[in-house]
């Protein structure tokens, strides 16, 4: 069947839909989603879907687990909202003690919000509020890469090095507040990629920099794209040699997924200022995002103004947090980490299998259960951006009962032509298996 334009629409829906009141994303038509189990989802039609992307890179640990379900209604029916300015509660008094743990970053603070562009906005500000109590004020840059993605508030936005997402509202924040480093280059040793670092530092000028923030493998804006090891621990060295703080948005490849508990830590030991978490952290049974501060800056803020001078309404809500220490739970128990790397690996020889047998497939790579498929003309060996052959095979996928993440932006203002794997840390060998044959059915759609 030849795939409209407007592909990803459900081709077996009806064509005439009910009117809802519900805002779309979009125009397209949505199937509506009724129930989920394991790795599946199942449609009001009864279609199932195999999770191929976590919905968003969230369900790490899969779908209808009765005790995350009912540790969310034993902590609703004992304690279920206290406000943050009035109230610690026992459940985050624990769940942070946990996650610093299981991070391996024992005296850190867990700051809890409920998303992560509201994690970025509270990294962004803490950054800046840190250098305001030092004498600093005039540190106020953010340095991140392109591409990137933190997030879709204005900061968080502005922050991101994502043209589609950010062209329809410039001007963002102050546009000389955000500069903008390269990509990870796979061709140069990890220090000569980070050491580039530098003439950004140099040329936003050292004394009015505040942060560099990166995903230490990128999601959405560039497909699993990784440096190599030593990047990380180079770009720690500068920043502590200009006295700028390491920022580590692990919203999308931490808790686990990309097969290390820390993903900036994946080959080199190195410990940021502040981690940025989101997504897996309650794997999709909550909203809980958050982000863990070190030592210092904690001490600087409570010893400066003795108050972070930001928050949210819903930051750190209960049951959000007994869903996250309960998927926390999971994780350990079923030693899932582990089960990322497995998993990870068996996906990524298929992958490359797959490679091998559609020219338009360019690269396969990935870190654990963040995978990327970087699709394009298998003549020039360039990205279709135009054509988007990404959507396509997401769509055939999407018939096919799989789901996959393809990719929205790479470079401002060009589409990227990628596609996101991340299914369920929990999924089990013959699942990768089927996720692989439906995958390669769905290649098979014209370029
Ligand atoms: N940071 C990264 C790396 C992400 O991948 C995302 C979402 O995709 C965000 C931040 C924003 O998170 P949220 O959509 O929960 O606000």
């Amino acid at each position: 069947t030849a795939l409209s334009p407007h592909s990803f629409l459900r081709l077996d829906a009806p064509e005439a839909q009910p009117m809802s009141n519900v805002f779309y994303r979009s125009s397209k038509t949505y199937p509506v989603a009724q129930k989920a189990e394991g790795i599946y989802i199942w449609d009001t039609t009864g279609k199932r879907y195999l999770d191929g992307s976590s919905g968003a890179l969230v369900a790490n640990i899969g779908h209808g687990r009765q005790a995350v379900a009912q540790a969310m209604a034993a902590q609703a029916l004992k304690l279920e909202f206290v406000h943050g300015s009035q109230f610690s509660s026992e459940v985050l008094e624990e769940y942070a003690s946990r996650l610093a743990q299981f991070l391996e970053l024992p005296d850190y603070r867990f700051w809890a919000v409920s998303g992560g562009s509201e994690a970025n906005e509270s990294a962004i500000k803490l950054a800046r509020q840190y250098h305001v109590e030092r004498g600093q004020p005039e540190r106020f840059k953010i340095i991140t890469r392109v591409p990137s993605y933190h997030g879709a508030s204005l900061g968080a936005l502005a922050a991101s090095g994502m043209g589609a997402r950010r062209e329809l509202y410039t001007p963002l924040m102050r546009g000389d507040a955000w500069p903008k480093m390269p990509k990870p280059d796979p061709q140069l040793s990890g220090e000569e990629d980070a050491e580039r670092l530098r003439a950004v530092i140099e040329q936003a000028g050292p004394e009015t920099v505040a942060a560099f923030m990166c995903e230490p493998v990128v999601g959405a804006s560039d497909a699993a794209l990784a440096p190599n090891a030593g990047y990380h621990a180079r770009i720690a060295e500068i920043c502590r040699e200009y006295g700028i703080l390491f920022i580590s948005d692990e919203v999308m490849a931490g808790m686990g997924r990309c097969g290390a508990p820390l993903a900036v830590r994946l080959h080199d030991q190195v410990t940021p200022d502040i981690v940025v978490l989101g997504k897996g952290l309650a794997a999709g049974y909550a909203p809980l995002a958050g982000l863990m501060a070190s030592p210092q800056l904690y001490d600087t803020v409570m010893g400066g103004s003795g108050a972070f001078k930001h928050g949210f309404t819903y930051a750190g809500h209960p049951v959000s947090v007994a869903a996250g220490l309960s998927v926390l739970d999971i994780v350990e128990s079923e030693h899932l980490v582990g089960a990322a790397r497995e998993r990870g690996a068996q996906l990524l020889a298929g992958l490359q299998e797959l490679q091998r047998q559609h020219p338009q497939v360019l690269e396969v790579r990935g870190q654990g259960l963040l995978l990327g498929v970087v699709l394009g003309d298998p003549t020039t060996r360039q990205a279709m951006h135009k054509a988007g052959l990404a959507d396509q095979v997401a769509a055939r996928a999407r018939e096919l009962g799989l789901l996959t993440y393809p990719g929205t932006g790479a470079v401002d203002g060009v589409r990227g032509d990628h596609l996101l794997l991340g299914p369920p840390l929990s999924l089990s060998g013959a699942e990768a298996d089927e996720l692989l044959g439906l995958l390669a059915d769905a290649l098979k759609v014209e370029g």
